[in-house]
């Protein structure tokens, strides 16, 4: 299954990075990880740091799944509107969620400083517009929302849109302490760190099967068997070896990445921009001054195959980019399209297995993928170590649209 087509922009930020050494197969691992994106390298760190024996393997080269393809908008607040998810699972688990997404956050910013080189993590405010006159009302309520639970953000009026941006928008709220990273360096990183301290990283081996035999489970791959105590699914958006996602579904986006641009003129420091319609346009500046958008997203379930059909995307982002900031030289210098996974609760999916209990996932479905991988790398470990996280109740597999 393809992840993603077309030419993505984050490898030719980081474009020495080769295959890994092979290293010295152990017998038995404590736990084997089925996945080298960004989900399975947080949870190797945090899993080799509690002191287990830890092994990763990909059937690719590592963090070149959906993880290549991600914009690397890191923020606080999610597909589903604090206010919204209230109504949905109740005040005090909503905001304790969105409280763990915050802390999330806060996380990333602090580790990135831990590794061996920049990933390019920088703090941002986000800038969420409302798309319609009709939405603005609910960007008011969500902010008095935030404001009550004491998350960062402000309200800003048209007046306010148009004195820091080049467009006027009906209304906007303006979140604080989001952040935006280049995840292809942010997984390598995160990778060396937990080689260094003993995980085990294999490339290019596929987990074919995974048998439970007298309590140890035996991973079957394209390179032979690898046996463990415990194994962690973090296999993205691609269908997992054992066990069913309930209520996960699969689309498509696209994404560019432009030429660099000489001067963000009126970007307020260079806010994350998204918006309220759904499918949403979502953008933000990178290190070397280009502009990634992505968008269209489409109710399709596997990547484009045309570079024809990615070409006309990422004029259309073009053009979106274009009424927004009508004063900047853009051109398009990298377009793709990704097969992109929600869940239907808008929760992610991690946690163990409802009855096989050496089996946990991480499958960080939603826009916020990479914040829920963090969370989620904590939750895992939490789970593994101890038998207890105190948000593992929040994003568990066990419910109407879990893994069975
Ligand atoms: C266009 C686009 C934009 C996005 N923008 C953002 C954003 O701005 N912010 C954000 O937070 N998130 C964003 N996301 C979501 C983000 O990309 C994902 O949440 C994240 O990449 C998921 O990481 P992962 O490690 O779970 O999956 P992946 O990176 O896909 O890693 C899974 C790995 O598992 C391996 N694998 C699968 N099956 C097997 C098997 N049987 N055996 C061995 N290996 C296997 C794959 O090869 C792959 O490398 C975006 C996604 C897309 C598509």
């Amino acid at each position: 299954m393809e992840t993603h087509n077309g030419s993505l922009y984050w490898p030719s930020t980081y474009p020495d990075r080769g295959p890994r050494s092979v290293p010295e197969r152990l017998a038995f691992y404590d736990v084997i990880i089925v996945g080298g994106g960004i989900s399975g390298s947080l949870s190797a760190l945090a899993l080799v740091e509690a002191g287990l024996s830890v092994a990763i393997l990909d059937k690719r080269q590592m963090a070149t799944g959906s993880t290549m393809a991600n914009t690397g908008l890191l923020q606080y607040s999610n597909d589903i509107m604090l206010h919204e998810l209230i109504n949905q699972i109740g005040k005090k688990d909503a905001v304790r969620f969105y409280r763990s997404c915050y802390n999330a956050v806060g996380k990333l910013g602090k580790l990135t400083k831990q590794l061996p080189f920049s990933s390019d993590f920088v703090e941002r405010p986000s800038i969420c517009y409302a798309s319609t006159e009709a939405d603005v009302e609910k960007l008011k309520m969500e902010y008095e929302v935030l404001q009550k639970y004491g998350f960062p953000c402000d309200y800003w009026n048209t007046s306010d849109i148009s004195h820091h941006m080049p467009f006027e928008k009906p209304g906007a709220l303006v979140t604080y302490r989001d952040a935006e990273v280049n995840p292809y360096k942010l997984v390598h990183g995160v990778l060396d760190v937990a080689e260094e301290k003993g995980a085990h990283i294999f490339e290019f081996i596929e987990v074919d099967d995974v048998i439970t035999e007298d309590d140890v489970i035996s991973i079957r791959t394209s390179a032979g068997e690898f046996r463990a105590n415990q194994v962690v699914y973090t296999t993205g958006y691609e269908p997992v070896p054992i066990g069913n996602r309930i209520g996960a579904e699969i689309n498509r986006s696209y994404a560019i990445a432009t030429k660099p641009i000489k001067e963000f003129t009126k970007w307020h420091k260079q806010s994350l921009i998204w918006e309220t319609a759904r499918p949403y346009l979502y953008l933000r500046t990178t290190a070397d001054n280009r502009i990634i958008a992505g968008g269209l997203d489409q109710n399709i379930s596997h990547a484009p195959k045309s570079q024809e059909l990615i070409d006309m995307h990422a004029k259309e982002l073009l053009l979106k980019l274009k009424e927004l900031f009508p004063d900047y030289l853009i051109e398009i210098d990298f377009s793709y399209g990704a097969i992109f996974g929600e869940s239907l609760d808008n929760i992610p999916f991690i946690g163990q297995h409802p009855t096989k209990e050496q089996h946990y996932y991480l499958l960080g479905y939603g826009g916020n993928g990479t914040v829920y991988s963090m969370l989620g790398s904590q939750i895992l470990r939490g789970l593994i170590m101890d038998g207890y996280h105190q948000d593992a109740d929040l994003v568990q597999l066990n419910r109407k649209y879990g893994v069975k």
